[in-house]
C-alpha cells in the first residue's frame, strides 16, 4: 500500500494517504472521506465526481451505520501519519517567539528574507505562510507552527469517535 515514489523532497505537495510528496495531487473518496491523494493512494479510492453523491441524510439502519462508523475509525489509522496543519494562532505564536528573542519585524524578516511586511502581515494572522516559509520560520524561532489537525489527534477511546450528533439519533430511535 505504501508504494508512493514522487518527486520526494521536491516542490511538491503532500498526498493526505501516505503523507508522501507528490506532484499530482487528485482529490479522492476514501472510506467517505475525501482526501487529496497521489496516484498510487488515489488507486484505492473513488475518484470524486463532480455529480452529487446520493445522500447521506438518508434513513441508515443501525447494522448499516455502525459498519459505515467502524470503515471510518479504519480509515482514521491509515491516516494516522498524515501531514501536520498549521495552527490557528501562528501569528501569535510568530511574535511571541520574535519577541522572547527581542527581535524586531526587521530583524525576522532579514533572517528568513522576507520584508518587514510580510513578518507584519503573519503575525496578525493577514497571510498565512506557505510550507517553505513555515518551516524556516519553525526553525529560526525554534517553535511549532504546524501540528496534528484536531479531528485527528482526538484520543482514540472515546466510543463516539466517528459518530455525528445525527447518527447517534437515528440509532436511539430504533
Ligand atoms: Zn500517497
Amino acid at each position: 500500500m505504501r508504494l508512493c515514489r514522487f518527486g520526494t523532497g521536491g516542490t511538491g505537495v503532500l498526498c493526505e494517504v501516505c503523507g508522501k510528496q507528490t506532484q499530482m495531487l487528485r482529490v479522492v473518496s476514501i472510506e467517505g472521506s475525501e482526501l487529496n491523494a497521489c496516484p498510487e493512494c488515489a488507486r484505492f479510492g473513488v475518484e470524486k465526481s463532480p455529480k452529487p453523491k446520493r445522500s447521506t441524510a438518508e434513513p441508515v439502519h443501525v447494522s448499516e451505520a455502525l459498519e459505515k462508523r467502524e470503515k471510518r475509525a479504519q480509515t482514521r489509522d491509515v491516516l494516522e501519519d498524515m501531514p501536520d496543519e498549521l495552527v490557528t494562532d501562528f501569528g501569535q505564536r510568530i511574535r511571541r517567539a520574535r519577541e522572547r528573542l527581542a527581535w524586531t519585524p526587521e530583524d525576522l524578516g532579514k533572517k528568513i528574507n522576507e520584508k518587514k511586511s510580510v513578518i507584519l502581515k503573519l503575525e496578525s494572522g493577514q497571510m498565512r505562510p506557505d510550507d517553505a516559509l513555515t518551516r524556516k520560520l519553525e526553525r529560526f524561532l525554534n517553535i511549532k507552527l504546524k501540528e496534528k489537525p484536531t479531528q485527528m489527534s482526538a484520543p482514540r477511546a472515546s466510543g463516539q469517535r466517528g459518530l455525528t450528533l445525527g447518527d447517534l439519533i437515528k440509532i436511539e430511535k430504533r
